[in-house]
């Protein structure tokens, strides 16, 4: 610790101000106290000269002394309870320094005088008493050196010379005493000084650390309540004020919780990079907190989840819903950022207090499943929570933990419908079609099964293990006929989905040109990138490409010139819809003329009647495909099928027009 040789501190460090106020505290609590000791010394040394010097002397030099110390006794003792700013304190310090040198000097001289005029047992007296004096006042200002050592130096010090030169070995050897003792008191006072500004140094740093650490604290804290990208708190202190508003609530005031999640993020992520990821996500927090405005706060989950926790009102259910209504519409405004214009959007789940559950977790998984059910209804929407959803969800969990067990047997088995040359009726290919067994009266259609199996990621192992059991079943079928399969949009994700069909195919000595894959249009929006990549891969290995469900999607004619298809499928809703509706006619009609430009084939879906197969030959379709020819079917049928020449009158499967 470095030793500090001021004694009247600097007041524009910290420490320099820690020290000043330290001294002056000390100095309001001693410096009373030593008037008090000198006005006593002073008594004791009035009575020892009393009848020897002038009443002068004797009396009115103390007096006049005494009123002195009074006055600065006092004007300690009123500035004990305030302590003034640290310049102030330095000049009363200063004032003291000069205090002490003129009071000692008054002290010691009239001391000196008395001390002349006296005989040698009362010189003796004297000298004493103003020795003990000046080292009771020096002990006094201990932190204050400086005064310290000026009350020894004026006080004691010229009664000690006046004995040093004596001549007298008594008076000579008291002096000699007085200058030892008065130096032992010099260093005590020094190294006093310096333990005092070595505790008050090591307190201010102790102050100090404990300040970092508070500050540390502080910033953990911040960091565990709140989202770094966006600064919004984050779904620990949603949860935290969320216990906080349940255990409050007002007898008869509701609140509403959102949870909202951005529609279409992903791409924009993935296409233009996290650096514009992040930027949409601030823009988007912002955008939200200027709708949410006093209403409610927001928060951000993770990811692209943001929550609103909408505050009670009386209109509880109305001001959510109200909340939640605005997201929706200005979210799907678009994001103009560096140059570029994003259209996202949001979808929203509301779970209310306390209709939709009294604590916190039931009110935020069930917000959670109307958010899913937002989702699943195509987003851009919000959606309340409503009973039934939760057993939806329920029934949605057991499916997929069936689902697992049912992918390690053979639960799932491949049907085949029929597609047909419908110029001649006879069959070019089977598309495989899905089915689970599940027992009795438990059976359900892909149309269930196949998104559940997208959200586990357990779709690429469905189709793989499909087409592998299709392959051993239909290897041996008229090499003609090739086999479709569907392929989810998410599996267009998978950079090695045609790396893992190859060597199902090469394992099983399946041809590649008998295999045709369908896409849905949609397919190709979500990830259109990633999508090009695996079907551009699929089409280099010989492997046939046909655009699912035409018509439904978004797909433009730019998709189709882009990506190397074979051919495309007129959804069924066009096919159904041929008999009544004009419009159906016109787009059918389209699309073939538009196939032949393109130099595609055409397959018709959901054909049920003869009289429909008949128009949709007339208006370019060269297949067709539906329960007029066939339903989908076993091996078994479908070889039945083939063997008895396709879809004959009388045929098992063929469904006859009514
Ligand atoms: P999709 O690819 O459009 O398949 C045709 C669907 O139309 C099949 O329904 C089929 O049974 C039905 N269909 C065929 N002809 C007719 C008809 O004349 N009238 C009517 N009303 N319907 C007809 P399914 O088998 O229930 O399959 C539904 C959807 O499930 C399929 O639509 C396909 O998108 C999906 N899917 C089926 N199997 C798989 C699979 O293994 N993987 C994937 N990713 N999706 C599959
Ligand atoms: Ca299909
Ligand atoms: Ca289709």
């Amino acid at each position: 610790m470095p030793r500090r040789s001021f004694s009247v501190a600097s007041a524009k460090t910290e420490q320099g101000r820690a020290i000043l106020i330290e001294q002056y505290r000390t100095l309001g609590q001693q410096i009373p106290l030593m008037y008090a000791l000198m006005f006593i010394d002073a008594a004791f040394l009035s009575f020892a000269s009393y009848g020897t010097v002038d009443p002068v002397l004797s009396i009115g030099m103390p007096a006049g002394l005494a009123i002195v110390a009074m006055a600065r006794a006092l004007f300690w003792l009123g500035r004990r309870q305030a302590i003034p700013d640290p310049v102030s304190i330095r000049r009363y310090l200063i004032g003291t320094i000069y205090a002490a040198a003129l009071l000692s000097l008054g002290f010691g001289g009239w001391g000196l005088i008395l001390f002349a005029e006296a005989d040698l047992a009362r010189r003796t007296c004297i000298a004493l008493y103003i020795f003990i004096g000046a080292i009771s006042c020096c002990y006094c200002l201990q932190s204050l050196p400086r005064a310290g050592r000026l009350v020894l130096l004026c006080g004691a010090m010229p009664v000690t010379v006046w004995l040093l030169c004596s001549r007298d070995w008594f008076l000579m050897g008291l002096g000699i005493n007085m200058v030892i003792v008065s130096i032992l008191i010099l260093r005590m006072l020094d190294a006093n000084y310096s333990g005092f500004i070595e505790v008050l140094t090591s307190r201010s740093e102790m102050i100090a650390e404990q300040r970092r650490a508070r500050h540390a604290e502080q910033c953990a804290h911040e960091l565990a309540y709140h989202d770094p990208l966006t600064g919004l708190p984050n779904r620990r202190a949603l949860a935290e004020h969320l216990s906080a508003m349940i255990e409050q609530r007002g007898d008869d005031a509701g609140f509403g919780l959102l949870v909202l999640d951005l529609d279409r993020f992903k791409p924009v992520n993935d296409v233009y990079g996290h650096p514009v990821g992040d930027l949409l996500l601030r823009e988007v927090s912002a955008r939200l907190i200027e709708i949410v405005g006093a209403e409610g706060g927001t928060y951000r989950l993770g990811g692209d989840e943001f929550a609103i926790l909408v505050h009670p009102s009386d209109d509880g259910r109305d001001a959510a819903r109200r909340v939640a209504h605005r997201i929706v519409l200005e979210t799907a405004r678009p994001f103009a950022l560096q140059e570029r214009v994003h259209h996202i959007g949001a979808s929203v789940g509301i779970a209310l207090f306390p209709e939709d559950g009294s604590d916190r977790e039931t009110l935020m998984r069930r917000a959670d499943v109307a958010l899913y059910k937002a989702k699943e209804l195509g987003g851009g929407q919000h959606c309340a929570f409503a009973p039934r959803m939760d057993a939806e969800i329920r029934r949605r969990s057991v499916l997929e933990s069936e689902m697992h067990e049912a992918l390690a047997g053979d639960a799932f088995h491949p049907h085949y419908q029929p597609i047909v040359d419908l110029a001649t009726g006879a069959a070019v290919g089977f598309e495989l079609l899905a089915r689970w067994r599940r027992g009795d009266d438990a059976d359900i259609g892909p149309e269930q099964f196949i998104p559940i199996a997208e959200e586990c990621g357990l779709i690429n192992d469905l189709m793989l293990k499909l087409l592998e059991r299709a392959c051993a079943e239909t290897r041996e079928w008229n090499p003609a006929l090739t086999i479709a399969i569907n392929v989810s949009p998410i599996q267009l994700r998978d950079a090695w989905l045609s790396e893992k069909i190859l060597s199902v195919l090469a394992r099983m000595g399946f041809p590649s040109h008998r295999l045709a894959v369908e896409i849905t249009e949609n397919a190709l929006i979500v990830d259109a990138e990633n999508a090009k990549n695996t079907i551009q891969s699929l089409k280099n290995q010989g492997i046939q490409l046909a655009l699912d469900d035409f018509g439904t999607g978004y797909s433009s004619i730019q998709h189709l010139r882009m990506l190397p298809f074979d051919k495309i499928k007129i959804d069924r809703s066009f096919v159904q819809a041929l008999g009544d509706d004009p419009e159906a006619l016109k787009i059918v009609r389209a699309v073939t003329s538009l196939a032949a430009t393109l130099d595609l084939e055409v397959v018709a879906e959901g054909i049920e009647h003869p009289a429909t197969a008949a128009l949709l030959l007339q208006l370019g379709c060269a297949q067709g495909q539906g329960f007029y020819f066939g339903r989908p079917m076993s091996k078994a049928e479908a070889e039945a099928w083939i063997a008895a020449g396709g879809p004959a009158e009388g045929s098992p499967t063929a469904m006859r027009a009514a």
